[in-house]
């Protein structure tokens, strides 16, 4: 009993030692990303990550209240209000109450909130950030809930439910831009809201994008710059939309574009972040789609934790081995001064041999990490599966990065996100139950 009392004093403790260190919030979401997205994306194309960049991540389990395998509705609700409700329901409890979001609860307490997707803008995952309606096919009456809204800036896609509502749009002070040129020329006033609505649908998917339509990171850089350019703190979600929709078609090539998109805009925001380290940058997925697996035979990723299987075996690369995968790599850098002492550790490491074209290619290379990460993965035979083309109710990873980041490095609910946000910016989550 008394550790139990002793646990939850620590608990509070550590929250009280982060209130007042964070100033903004910024959210990613990825749309069906589940964590084998990212270890695919990450192995397929042999470059860093900037969400693998932290150390602390965990697990969020998704389901939602009337079904073990969740809809971005149901998802983006719990995400966005710590409350789970059924399939298909966005900012309601099944009764058809109300219940607040964060951006309702943060601009109530001073905050500067905002969201950019590459979807339509009513769609299911921002909708859970602003909207409340019985089903997520309403999208004229979440376009009307939009506008009236306290988002300060909104960026994606959808103007056809907006087509009607253009008065509307400038009695609620809303500036409105329909192109990227547009957006980057664009200033944020004082007193102005800004929306931005690139096309009629959806954006393009980022390999069919057109001229006119901006990428997921200059959405979020500008978004960024409007949001923080006072000086008062700022909450901002930005969804990979389109990491699901690849998903569905089980099309794996498009799905590491939009998840190297994703990963180029949570980026720009640790850019930010590094520089206003009063910045909690969280990275998560509403669910898994696709039920991606990835096997890799004929390698040996992690020989001294006792993860991978030997040579000629077969593994599923899951998050942690891609980490110790990633340090043996650092220290074989670290531990040899020349190119010689290099090429034996890697063979010794890795338990392969290196071509002469292969050791060239990582002595010539700017980042010798990202050189060797691709020689070894090129030596193994490297299969994605897919098991379904609906959504799982896989556990997806959260990463976090500044103040506060480690309380989101275990196994959590998604409705403990919302939560855990507000307690860490001293906003009492009561606040969560009341209806607005
Ligand atoms: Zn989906």
């Amino acid at each position: 009993m008394k550790k139990i009392v002793l646990i939850f004093l620590l608990i509070a403790l550590s929250l009280i030692i982060y209130a007042g260190e964070i100033q903004n919030v910024i959210l990613f979401i990825g749309d069906g990303m589940g964590q084998n997205h990212v270890v695919a994306t990450r192995f397929i194309e042999g470059k860093e990550l900037n969400m693998l960049k932290t150390d602390l991540f965990g697990y969020v389990q998704t389901f939602s209240l009337n079904n073990e395998v969740t809809d971005s509705a149901a998802a983006a609700t719990a995400l966005a209000t710590g409350y789970k409700t059924n399939n298909g329901m966005i900012g309601m409890l099944p009764n058809c109450e109300v219940i607040p979001n964060l951006t309702e609860i943060l601009s109530n307490n001073g905050y500067k909130t905002g969201i950019v997707v590459t979807c339509r803008v009513t769609h299911a995952t921002p909708a859970g950030f602003y909207g409340h309606v019985e089903s997520r096919d309403e999208e004229s009456k979440l376009a009307k809930q939009l506008v009236d809204s306290n988002l300060m800036v909104v960026f994606g896609g959808g103007a056809n439910y907006f087509e009607e509502l253009q008065e509307d749009l400038k009695f609620n002070r809303f500036d409105y831009l329909k192109t990227k040129q547009e957006m980057i020329s664009y200033v944020g006033k004082k007193g102005k809201k800004v929306i931005g609505l690139f096309s009629e649908d959806h954006l393009h998917p980022v390999t069919q994008r057109t001229s006119d339509e901006p990428t997921l990171p200059e959405m979020t850089k500008k978004a960024i710059e409007i949001l923080s350019k006072d000086g008062s703190p700022f909450f901002l979600m930005v969804e990979g939309s389109q990491i699901d929709m690849r998903s569905h078609e089980n099309d794996l090539d498009g799905l590491i574009k939009e998840v190297l998109e994703f990963d180029e805009a949570i980026g720009v925001a640790l850019e930010f972040a590094e520089k206003n380290p009063d910045t909690l940058v969280l990275v998560t997925a509403d669910h898994e789609t696709g039920g991606l697996i990835l096997n890799v035979s004929g390698l040996n990723l992690a020989t001294k934790k006792g993860l991978s299987m030997p040579i000629g075996g077969s593994q599923t690369v899951d998050l942690e081995t891609m980490k110790n995968f990633q340090k043996e790599i650092t220290q074989v850098i670290s531990h040899s001064s020349n190119i010689n002492e290099l090429k034996n550790s890697i063979e010794k490491c890795f338990e392969i041999t290196l071509t002469p074209t292969e050791i060239n290619s990582i002595e010539d290379s700017q980042d010798r990490h990202s050189a060797i990460f691709k020689v070894i993965v090129g030596k193994a035979n490297c299969t994605a599966k897919w098991s379904t083309t609906e959504h799982t109710d896989a556990l997806v990873p959260i990463y976090a990065y500044g103040p506060g980041a480690e309380h989101f490095s275990e196994v959590l609910d998604n409705t403990d996100v919302p939560k855990t946000i507000l307690q860490l910016v001293e906003i009492s989550s009561t606040s969560l139950i009341k209806t607005p």
